[in-house]
């Protein structure tokens, strides 16, 4: 009995830990995974389709400076969001898309809340 718990002990020691080093070591995601937006301002048309389609008002059309002047741009609040991505499907020209990336943990709130500038 003593001898079987102590083998039992040492295979657990000799195992590769649990968990992994993140960030240096990240999971394997699922293929269809939807993460953090990334926003291409240069071919957002400003149309809001995405803040209208938006089931839980997670998208605010914000003043943002462009190239070509101020224009409406999508800021959204990760804190709201469902990852359900109708916002991805409804954009007309493909410039809002959900990606990969989980990696968006804060300590302060207000940092949940990305510009447009900040979905790059
Ligand atoms: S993924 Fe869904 S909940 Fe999140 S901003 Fe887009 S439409 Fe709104
Ligand atoms: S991100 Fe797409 S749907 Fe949203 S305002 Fe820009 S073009 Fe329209």
């Amino acid at each position: 009995m003593m001898l079987e718990s102590i083998a039992k002990v040492g295979t657990q020691m000799l195992k590769k830990p649990a968990t992994l080093e993140f960030p240096e070591q990240r999971e394997s995601l699922a293929d269809n995974y939807r993460g953090i937006h990334k926003l291409d301002m240069k071919t957002c048309i400003s149309c809001a389709a995405c803040a209208r389609i938006c089931p839980n008002q997670t998208i605010e059309m914000v003043d943002t400076e462009t190239e070509h002047g101020t224009n409406k741009m999508p800021q959204i609040n990760l804190e709201r969001c469902l990852f359900c991505a109708l916002c991805e499907e409804v954009c007309p020209t493909k410039c809002l898309v959900l990606t990969k990336d989980y990696s968006f943990e804060a300590y302060d709130r207000r940092e949940y809340i990305k510009r447009p500038e900040d979905l790059r």
